[in-house]
């Protein structure tokens, strides 16, 4: 007998997990994973390097580093 109901599927996905692939690295603006090899869209700061996913999240970044820097590692919550 034969199930037409529900989707098939071959390969069983299992769930992403929230950890990046190894090699990513993170855009501070928009807050995608960027792999520093696939992108052209870089910017150096403070000595750091910086790979966004698009020359738009580049050139935000480059207007306002510390805006984007600023909520790279949690905790530096200043008071206004
Ligand atoms: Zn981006």
């Amino acid at each position: 007998m034969s199930h037409s109901h529900g989707p098939t599927t071959p390969f069983a996905l299992p769930a992403m997990p929230a950890a990046p692939p190894p090699g990513t690295v993170k855009d501070l603006v928009c807050g995608m994973d960027v792999d520093p090899a696939k992108t052209k869209h870089s910017a150096v700061h403070d000595g750091k390097n910086y790979f966004f996913c698009s020359a738009r999240c580049l050139e935000r970044f480059r207007r306002e580093p510390e805006k984007y820097l600023a909520g790279e590692s949690g905790g530096g919550h200043e008071p206004m």
